[in-house]
């Protein structure tokens, strides 16, 4: 009698006990497995087990369970034997042993019972410490949401077994959650979270993953079938928040990418696509899903390429001004000229169309404004020394600034380094989308008149709203878009382009406002725009935009 532990199959109970388990199933059937080896030797009837885990941050559910672990046939169990042990998280765990029927185990035997409880409760603990840290990587538990490597794991094993074309990568950001943080404080606006993430859980199956990158950033993985009513739902998400004074009702919409997941090869690639996608929808500020070409890939890799080229472009000088002469209508002589940037990147000369709107989104373009504003300063600077009057230059500022309080303070610190007087520079605006920047222009107008510098509105006439721009903002020069220039026979035929430009131009004649026509490119455009009363001509009619070398020498020559 006794004696287990010296025994062969005590051996083996440990060999099995301790085979490495992913669920309590697993556990289960191990623990099974293993009894199954002693039984015999100890005389085990029936082995329970009851465990009893509360909630916790990292359980979203109470763990409750009874099951018996061993049960030999015909046999009811006897002399119950019961060890309770606690679990780290406030949980109990039983484990029963009952003899076989009409046998009685001795003192050694029950210690060995005690042992075996003891084994067995460990196997199970192992498990569940795996498991809830196993949860803790995969979830975002400020929410209890699978995080991005929840994600990863649910696609990798979608993929391992061939099923990822039955899904939709999507990856999707809320519209405006800025807005709740801003009228909530945190705490709330979290509470906002949490309720918008419940409602993305409920628009799921069982077979189909959402998961929070952070922030207000989402990815899933949608059925074919589910996804046009999955992008529906979020695209329309209502919450009504109770807070102690008020109610408030939100409606997100979200900025969404997709991807089909065909011939994917590699699991990165999934989440490579959909965040294309999405870099896509967001810079096409798109309303609509965009959905995953190769191409994107192409264009944000050039992207990627233009923003982190940029800053030794700065440093090495990369950048250089071309200067286009600006002149007056009635007589033709030179009045100025506006600076414009080409970045010369390995023996080429790039022009802005192709780096700008990257660098606006970048934001990195307002240092590039500076150091446009600098060289021309030090174009300026240079001809003054050597006695030559250059005509004022303006110098494109982004609207990327707004918002930038020392803005005017940092460009008259350029122009004062370069000793060159506030009235030879001229800073070109463009309009806003948004209402709330006229108020704001409006004042940095006002701070830059007060410097004695003047602005003028570029592009005029293809913002959001052009007329509230002259009505809010006491605007010096009014730069009227190409688009808005009439061609010869729309001149001559009295055309809508015609009728709006001249209006455009009375409009801006009456308030005192200079008009500068841009991209003017023919001979009858000059003749009609100075008989309409335009002030100032700018186009490849008189010249394209020059080097700074070519730019002085028409200077000197004054006139056209
Ligand atoms: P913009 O300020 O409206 O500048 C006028 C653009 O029209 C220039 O293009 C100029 O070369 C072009 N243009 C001039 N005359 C004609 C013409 O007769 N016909 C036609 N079809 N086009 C003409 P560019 O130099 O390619 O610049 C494009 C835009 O890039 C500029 O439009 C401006 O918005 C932006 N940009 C250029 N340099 C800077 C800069 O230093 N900072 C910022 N923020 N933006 C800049
Ligand atoms: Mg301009
Ligand atoms: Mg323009």
């Amino acid at each position: 009698m006794g004696a287990l532990f010296y025994k062969d199959e005590m051996k083996q109970f440990l060999d099995i006990i301790q085979r490495l388990s992913r669920t309590s199933d697993e556990v289960l059937l191990n623990v099974r497995q293993a009894i199954a080896c002693v039984e015999d030797i100890i005389h085990i009837g029936k082995v329970t087990i009851d465990l009893s885990v509360p909630q916790t941050k990292l359980r979203a559910q109470v763990q409750n369970f009874s099951s018996v672990l061993f049960l030999k046939e015909g046999v009811y169990g006897y002399q119950p034997v019961a060890h309770s042990f606690r679990t780290g998280d406030g949980g109990t765990v039983v484990i029963t042993f009952y003899a076989m029927d009409g046998y009685l185990w001795d003192e050694e035997e029950l210690s060995e019972i005690k042992i075996l409880s003891n084994l067995i409760f460990c196997a199970f603990r192992i498990e569940n410490m795996n498991s809830l840290l196993d949860k803790a990587v995969t979830t975002d538990l400020s929410v209890d949401m699978p995080n991005v490597s929840g994600f990863m794991r649910f696609a990798t094993e979608k993929f391992a077994r061939g099923l990822l074309e039955e899904y939709i990568g999507v990856y999707f950001n809320i519209h405006n959650f800025k807005y709740v943080n801003n009228i909530l404080p945190y705490i709330k606006a979290d509470e906002v979270m949490g309720m918008y993430v419940n409602m993305l859980k409920k628009a799921i199956s069982s077979e189909e993953i959402v998961a929070r990158l952070g922030g207000d950033n989402f990815v899933a993985l949608i059925n074919v079938e589910n996804i046009e009513r999955f992008i529906a739902y979020i695209s329309n998400i209502n919450i009504v928040y109770q807070n102690e004074e008020d109610e408030k009702k939100f409606n997100f919409n979200a900025t969404i990418g997709a991807s089909k997941l065909k011939d994917i090869s590699r699991i990165g690639e999934v989440m490579h696509r959909i965040s294309i996608a999405y870099q896509v929808a967001r810079q096409q500020e798109s309303t609509e899903v965009v959905y995953y070409k190769d191409e994107y890939y192409k264009d944000v890799a050039k992207q990627k390429e233009i923003i982190a080229g940029f800053q030794r472009g700065l440093e090495q000088q990369e950048f250089v001004v071309h200067y286009q002469p600006k002149v007056m209508a009635k007589d033709k002589t030179i009045c100025g000229g506006e600076a414009l940037v080409r970045w010369k990147r390995q023996g080429a000369l790039v022009y802005p169309i192709d780096f700008i709107p990257i660098l606006e989104r970048d934001g990195s373009i307002c240092k590039l404004d500076f150091y446009v504003l600098d060289k021309a300063c030090s174009l300026l600077e240079d001809c003054m020394k050597n006695g030559l009057d250059l005509p004022r230059i303006s110098i494109n500022f982004s609207r990327k600034h707004i918002g930038n309080p020392f803005l005017v303070k940092e460009i008259v610190k350029i122009i004062d380094r370069h000793k060159v007087p506030h009235e030879y520079v001229e800073i070109e605006l463009t309009e806003s989308e948004d209402f709330r920047d006229y108020i704001v222009m409006a004042k940095l107008i006002e701070a830059l008149k007060a410097e004695g510098i003047s602005t003028s509105i570029d592009d005029f006439g293809t913002g959001y709203s052009s007329l509230n721009m002259l009505k809010m903002t006491s605007i010096d020069i009014l730069k009227i878009d190409k688009s808005f220039i009439p061609l010869k026979e729309e001149c001559d035929n009295k055309k809508k382009e015609c009728i709006m430009f001249e209006n455009i131009a009375h409009l801006a004649k009456e308030l005192g406002v200079m008009v500068v026509a841009e991209g003017v490119e023919t001979e009858s455009q000059y003749e009609y725009l100075k008989q309409m009363g335009c002030d100032i001509i700018q186009g490849y009619y008189f010249d394209k935009p020059l080097t700074p070398e070519e730019f002085v020498e028409k200077v000197k020559m004054v006139t056209y």
